[in-house]
């Protein structure tokens, strides 16, 4: 999963490494105290060559700029938020990255003094300006190792504590996070004097979302939505299923009543209660939907669950008529919920659909 810009650099500033003061918002400012940089948090590369990237030096200029970039769609991403920084007096951009080398199966420490464009571009072209360091992951990874690495390559002696102090850190950063991939590109050393990381990437192992709490990062929400498969179509019943065959199965017995299906929706196999919310909603985002006939054959995904999603669909939209036929684990206890909440329930698929298309006819 990867993460925006911002939710990086929070995580890197609580490994102390050094980042400009900004915030993140998607509306109004009230003041800025400095010239500020404004930036898409969308999560695609190379924003600042798409003009995902603006400067201001009034308050007026970057609400006005704020506005520009959240209509914007930068390479197909609409942008919902940005981040406004104080904009940094650059003297030098270098590149930090740690990747997952796959050919090794170790953690590889990558630092160049070209920063600001793609790395793949400065190993093509200038391979020696970049030093690289495969990491035992078994080991330790000690300050010094991060110094060593630096005096292989042309920056001035001065900098190299507080460059090798962040590679120190960033590495923790990707070790404690389960990165695949983190990276600081601009690393940049201002005109004052100051080292810090003016971009954040930061993309996180799935496999370990056991030992992390992933849910409170942005795309995990995002994601979750598009768990299922919808199409939309010209008639006013929704139908979800589960499994792709199914769910074609549900459209064609509702179109055999004389319905007219609204959508394709196959929530897939082991959806949730929060899935089949979802779904339900990105049905009802079609204002021509009267009712929506769900069809499910419960293996790994669960009655109950499912039941559940209907009735917390229901809660948010109370006027949408539904009738569902479920079979298979926990059948009993999604059954249970359904009743309860006086939502039809059939045994065959096809009483399902024909009650449906009965109660939408006077609509
Ligand atoms: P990316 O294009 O998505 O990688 O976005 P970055 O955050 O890396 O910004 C792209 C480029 O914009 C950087 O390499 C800088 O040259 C420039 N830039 C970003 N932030 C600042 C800033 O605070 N001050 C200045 N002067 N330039 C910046
Ligand atoms: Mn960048």
């Amino acid at each position: 999963m990867k993460l925006h810009e911002y939710e990086a650099k929070n995580i890197f500033k609580s490994y102390g490494i050094p980042i400009s003061e900004g915030y993140v918002t998607s509306g109004e400012i009230k003041e800025i105290k400095k010239p500020v940089v404004i930036k898409a948090q969308v999560l695609v590369g190379g924003r600042g060559k798409s003009g995902g990237i603006l400067f201001a030096n009034t308050l007026e200029e970057t609400t006005e700029k704020i506005k520009e970039l959240l209509n914007k769609e930068i390479k197909g991403e609409k942008v919902e938020k940005v981040l406004v920084e104080e904009k940094l007096p650059i003297k030098k951009e270098y590149y930090l990255g740690i990747v997952i080398d796959r050919k090794e199966k170790k953690p590889l420490i990558l630092f160049s003094t070209e920063g600001g464009v793609d790395i793949e571009e400065v190993a093509q072209k200038n391979p020696e300006k970049i030093v690289k360091y495969y990491m035992d992951p078994q080991k330790e990874f000690l300050p010094y190792l991060a110094r060593n690495m630096l005096k292989k390559i042309n920056i001035p002696s001065k900098e190299i504590p507080k460059v090798a102090d962040i590679i120190y850190k960033l590495y923790k950063v990707f070790k404690e996070m389960d990165g695949i991939l983190v990276e600081i590109n601009p690393l940049v050393i201002t005109e004052d004097g100051r080292v810090l990381a003016a971009d954040g990437v930061l993309n996180v192992d799935d496999d370990a979302h056991h030992r992390h709490d992933y849910s409170k990062f942005e795309e995990f929400d995002r994601r979750n939505n598009f768990e299922f498969a919808y199409v939309k179509l010209n008639g006013n019943i929704g139908v979800i299923g589960n499994g792709a065959g199914l769910t074609l199965a549900s459209m064609d017995i509702v179109k055999e009543y004389g319905g007219d299906p609204a959508c394709f929706l196959d929530i897939g196999g082991g959806a949730d209660e929060r899935v089949v919310r979802k779904a339900i909603e990105k049905i009802l985002e079609n204002k021509n939907v009267d009712g929506i006939f769900i069809n499910i054959l419960a293996g790994i995904t669960r009655c109950d669950e499912v039941a559940k999603g209907i009735v917390e669909a229901l809660k948010r939209h109370p006027k949408v008529k539904f009738s569902v036929r479920m079979m298979g684990t926990n059948e009993k206890e999604g059954r249970e919920i359904l009743i309860e909440n006086n939502i039809p329930f059939e045994k065959s698929m096809e009483d399902a659909a024909k009650k449906l298309v009965e109660m939408v006819k006077d609509y």
